[in-house]
């Protein structure tokens, strides 16, 4: 009784808050802020109100003497029905504020915690590694695939796991229970709360994607406050939101042209991923940009050396270069079930590509001996995809990729103690362990298959190989892995061999998904009824909790359960990141 009525009372709260006709204040109530960051400071009236209708205050003062730097004031921004008060590229120092905006009868509050960084610097490095949709059960299986199981105990730890902190970290955005990729990341990288697919801003009313209010980014922050060297690597298109999220001021993730220009701007030393039709002028053929800025030569200009395959990245590791733009597939680069096992996907086009590890060991080997210590973010992206189309031997093939990039970490950190680690997901997907298919099961269905509790015997996978990955996962006894959300699909309980999964593609109608009737023929084929909205073609994200571990100086203010923008806030705090 008590809590559903705490619960109307926060929906009649925050409805008030951000109907049409309130004034709305960004940063939002209860943002917290790194001393001395940068941030856009915006307040929207409703009903385009000139600026002597209005009042705005910080702690009972005009907002000019707190900045200490005059507002402009926007009547009818863009010709909508709203008028705007701007203070861009605003910072405070700590303490706590309150703002106020009024219109008329009506006054909007909002309340800001700026924390300082007081403690010295603690940590020199930063390795901060972020799987992408990585889920529980995509650490269970990957642990049970690389390390073995006999009679109840794992045959080893992964190296993500054997960490002394660890927290279950919560990844909502401000209008969403379940976020995407995007916000999440934009979550640990500015420590601010956003909403799906922005990027390095807030959501306001601005027509254009990249007018909305900006926070900084850590490396922005970095690069203006430090001497530290910063890299980004994955094995997505390094435009995708995650990596994005490092340098990035947009509402729109798919401003891929904007990201890359971006890119340019902060200019972090070491940047590795897929992607590269977003770097060519539209006048080189298989171009993506629309306009003729030629970002492989401007990188170039720059003093970057150049890798298109792992050949080329070794080599510019062994030549000594301590900038590197590696662009090593026109997508994203393949996973490891692709590069190791399979051989599909887009691996015979380009069969030079660096995995996530060797990108890993290439980067600290670049980035290490930089003076003031270096930032590296680390994505291992297509967990989160091979989820999305329902493809879990290849998700949980990258998860074991992520733990071997780990490793590297936690090689090179070693006994120095100058380095955090931490290891996140961004967010999660409905996906569970719940038992295994066995061919010796007798029935003709899939379902007949399906050995449950004292059934679910550990499957009978090939040998593994140095780096912990099962050498034959299409065998007689398989684990059976479920995602909770799925379009009209066909389950063929086996692992697709010939090439990532393809759940639903669209019906005679072109819009709505049905399922893909290559996977429907087979002899244990079952056909599924799906659960999502018929526009659907894949998986979704689920808004469960991920679990953080970490090690190293500042390590320890990892535990219980934290929202996802305290990640940068440890950050900022190991790295002394504060101050006016
Ligand atoms: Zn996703």
């Amino acid at each position: 009784m008590r809590a559903s009525c705490l619960l109307a009372a926060a929906l009649t709260t925050s409805l008030m808050g951000g109907a049409a006709l309130a004034q709305t204040i960004y940063p939002i109530n209860r943002a917290e802020i790194l001393e001395g960051s940068r941030f856009d400071f915006k307040v929207e009236f409703p009903n385009a109100p000139t600026s002597t209708e209005v009042t705005v205050t910080v702690n009972g003062k005009p907002v000019a003497e707190i900045f200490g730097r005059p507002t402009s004031f926007v009547q009818s921004e863009e010709g909508q029905k709203h008028s705007a008060l701007w203070l861009r590229g605003a910072s405070l120092p700590a303490g706590r504020y309150v703002v106020e905006a009024t219109q008329g009868a009506s006054k909007a509050t909002v309340n800001w915690e700026v924390f300082a960084t007081n403690e010295p610097r603690k940590a020199r490095n930063v390795i901060l590694f972020i799987g992408d949709g990585m889920s529980v059960a995509n650490r269970t299986a990957a642990r049970l695939l690389s390390k073995g199981w006999e009679e109840g105990r794992y045959g080893g730890e992964l190296a993500m796991d054997d960490m002394p902190s660890m927290a279950l970290i919560s990844t909502s955005g401000t209008d969403s229970v379940v976020t995407d990729s995007a916000n999440a990341a934009h979550a640990f990288t500015t420590g601010h709360k956003s909403c799906v697919n922005a990027l390095g801003v807030y959501c306001a009313r601005n027509a254009l994607t990249l007018d909305h209010p900006k926070v900084e980014t850590i490396a922005e922050l970095i690069k203006r406050r430090s001497g530290m060297a910063v890299g980004v690597v994955t094995n997505s298109e390094i435009e995708d939101a995650t990596p994005a999220s490092m340098v990035a001021h947009t509402r729109r993730r798919s401003d891929f042209n904007d990201i890359v220009r971006m890119f340019h701007d902060v200019k972090p030393d070491v940047i590795m991923g897929g992607g590269s039709p977003n770097f060519l002028p539209k006048s080189t053929p298989g171009s993506k940009r629309t306009d003729n800025e030629d970002f492989i030569a401007r990188f170039k200009e720059a003093g970057y050396a150049l890798a298109t395959t792992k050949t080329e990245m070794n080599a510019a590791v062994a030549g000594g270069s301590r900038k590197l733009l590696g662009l090593y597939n026109t997508g994203n680069i393949d996973g490891a079930f692709d590069l190791r096992l399979a051989r599909k996907g887009t691996v015979s086009r380009f069969p030079d590509q660096p995995d996530v590890v060797e990108q890993t060991k290439a980067a600290i080997e670049m980035l290490k001996g930089n003076q003031d210590g270096f930032f590296l973010m680390v994505e291992s992206a297509r967990i989160d995809k091979y989820s999305h189309s329902l493809d879990w031997e290849r998700s949980v093939f990258d998860t074991i990729m992520l733990d071997n990039a780990v490793k590297v970490a936690k090689d090179f950190a070693g006994e120095r103690n100058d380095t955090l680690i931490i290891v996140v997901p961004d967010h999660a997907h409905p996906i569970s362990i719940v038992g295994t298919y066995d061919d010796a099961l007798p029935g003709q269905q899939l379902r007949d298959k399906l050995g449950v509790y004292q059934q679910s015997l550990p499957p009978n996978y090939g040998p593994r190989d140095a780096e912990g990955y099962p050498t034959d996962v299409n065998t007689s006894r398989r684990l059976a892995i479920a995602y909770g959300t799925y379009p009209d699909t066909c389950d063929t309980g086996r692992p697709f061999m010939d090439g990532e999964r393809v759940p639903a593609v669209k019906g005679p109608d072109g819009k709505a998904n049905i399922a893909n009737e290559k996977d429907c023929s087979g002899p244990l084929a079952t056909r599924k009824v799906g659960n999502l909205p018929l526009n659907a073609n894949s998986g979704v994200h689920s808004g469960d909790d991920v679990i953080l571990t970490a090690m190293g100086p500042g390590a320890e203010r990892f535990r219980g359960h934290k929202p996802n923008t305290y990640v940068f806030r440890v950050m900022a705090e190991a790295l002394a990141l504060g101050g006016q």
